[in-house]
């Protein structure tokens, strides 16, 4: 049977399951699974509801000196974008510092700390006028980085999936309703290692706003609530090693603490 087949036989068998494009299985009338599979949450602040991830969509080069950092001309390319699994997050409950696993592989692993959005809704071909009434709320999120895999893959022209979308690559803190924090359009965004800032910036100095980039991501994607976009990292990208303490800031929302463990 054609892989096509079976998915949308598996869709019809589910009973009462909307067919998206792939096999998807109703709350009312849950399928039996060979075995558990959960989906990944974060939990919503001063809530006891969890938010559901989607899919994580991250931005490239979104600041225009980190654009310059990484060899290119923030003033002529479009914005591009990459996805993490959803599995890759790590939650870092507020007031704490959670350990976060030094990955594999790599020998030059660099933080870059970004604002994420949550959409609560989506579409496609969203115009930007319209794209903020689909975000539920925000966070900050260190969008961590294989950095000498990427380039080594990068410059081979090949997918470098394997310096970015990795296990924990994703940490993040919980999600704050758009209603307690507002939009973010401008404001401090920071990361200090062991009390050293080295990311310092304005959220205003953004290349593509939320707002564009949910415009932009839903030419490419049908965007659905659960999704995250992180929204890009500010210059002087660098690296961690075992044992180094990163501290996140964006003004309006809480720090966001992780060792390097
Ligand atoms: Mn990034």
């Amino acid at each position: 049977m054609k892989r096509r087949d079976w998915i949308q036989t598996s869709a019809g068998a589910l009973g009462g399951a909307v067919l998206t494009g792939c096999a998807t299985v109703s709350a009312q009338q849950p399928a039996q699974t060979p075995f558990p599979l959960q989906v990944p949450v974060v939990p919503i602040a001063e809530s006891t509801q969890v938010f559901p991830i989607h899919r994580i969509y991250c931005i490239g080069r979104n600041y225009a000196a980190h654009a310059r950092e990484m060899g290119s001309d923030p003033t002529r390319e479009p914005p591009f974008f990459f996805q993490k699994p959803n599995d890759a997050i790590q939650y870092a409950a507020l007031g704490e510092t959670i350990d976060h696993p030094y990955p594999s592989l790599t020998k030059n692993y660099h933080y870059e700390v970004e604002l994420v959005a949550a959409l609560k809704s989506g579409g496609r071909d969203i115009p930007a006028s319209k794209a903020l009434e689909h975000v539920f709320g925000y966070a900050l999120g260190l969008d961590m980085t294989r950095r000498d895999l990427q380039r080594f893959m990068g410059d081979q022209k090949k997918p470098w999936e394997i310096g970015k979308s990795f296990d924990f690559s994703a940490p993040m803190g919980p999600i704050h309703r758009v209603e307690k924090t507002g939009h973010f359009t401008q404001g401090k965004i920071s990361l200090a290692v062991n009390g050293v800032v080295k990311q310092n910036a304005d959220l205003s100095f953004m290349i593509w706003s939320v707002a564009e980039q949910i415009a932009k991501l839903s030419e490419a994607f049908e965007l659905k609530a659960g999704d995250l976009i992180f929204s890009g990292a500010p210059e002087n990208v660098g690296p961690v090693v075992r044992g180094d303490v990163m501290l996140c800031k964006i003004q309006g929302l809480p720090d966001l603490s992780v060792r390097v463990v």
